[in-house]
C-alpha cells in the first residue's frame, strides 16, 4: 500500500537514536518487562554505529513537575534522579549526544534538529534509525516529527517495544503507513553501515 520513497539513497547520512532507555522505563516507575529483550539489540545497534562513525543520540525524558505529560503518567524520569538515567547496559559513550526532552517527540523543544544538522561536517544527517521505548509513543512521535522535517526513518523492530504486543504491532504499522518508515531487524540495519 505504501512505498518508501528512499529519497536519500544516493547520499545516506545516518544517525542512531536510542530513545528513553532509562531506569524508570525499564526497571522503575513505568517499567515493562518487554523492555528487557531490546537492551542487547539497542546496544548492538549503537556499537555498530559508533564503529562506523555514525553519530548516536540519546533523546531522553528529563521531566519537571510542571510538564503536562506528568498529568498522564505521574512522575517519571524526573530531571536529576536515577530514574532519568540511561540504564547502565546502554550507558552513552563520550561522543554520544544527550538530548533531554519533556514530552513524547524527540524533536519537541529540544536540541535534536540542531545537533543533527551539525553531523557529517555540517552536511547533516538525513536518515534516523530508532531504537528504544515505546514503539507506539516516543518512537512513533519522533518518526512523525522526522517526517514533517524531511528526514527518512528506520525503526529497528527488535530494538523497540511497547507495553503490549498489540501496541507494539500497531505502533510499527502506523509509522510504516504514515511516515514510510522502514522497519528492519538490527541485523539488517547494521549491514547498511
Ligand atoms: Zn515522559
Amino acid at each position: 500500500m505504501s512505498v518508501a520513497p528512499h529519497v536519500y539513497n544516493n547520499d545516506r547520512r545516518y544517525a542512531v537514536l536510542v530513545v528513553d532507555m532509562l531506569y524508570d522505563f525499564v526497571y522503575g516507575k513505568i517499567k515493562t518487562d518487554r523492555a528487557l529483550p531490546i537492551i542487547p539489540k539497542s546496544g548492538e545497534l549503537a556499537d555498530a554505529a559508533r564503529s562506523a562513525d555514525i553519530p548516536v543520540f540519546y533523546p531522553n525524558d528529563s521531566h519537571m513537575r510542571r510538564d503536562f505529560e506528568i498529568q498522564r503518567w505521574g512522575e517519571h524520569a524526573m530531571r536529576g534522579t536515577k530514574g532519568a538515567k540511561v540504564i547502565s547496559a546502554l550507558r552513552p559513550r563520550k561522543k554520544d549526544v544527550d538530548i533531554p526532552k519533556t514530552t513524547y517527540s524527540s524533536f519537541h523543544d529540544t536540541r535534536l534538529e540542531k545537533e543533527l544538522k551539525k553531523a557529517y561536517s555540517g552536511k547533516g544527517a538525513n536518515t534516523l534509525i530508532l531504537a528504544g521505548l515505546h514503539a507506539d509513543c516516543c518512537v512513533r512521535h519522533t518518526c512523525a516529527d522526522a517526517f514533517f522535517k524531511s528526514y527518512e526513518t528506520i525503526v529497528a523492530e527488535d530494538a523497540v517495544n511497547s507495553f503490549t504486543e498489540l501496541q507494539y504491532r500497531t505502533g510499527l504499522q502506523y509509522v510504516k503507513f504514515w511516515y514510510l518508515t522502514d522497519v528492519f531487524p538490527t541485523k539488517k540495519i547494521v549491514k547498511l553501515f
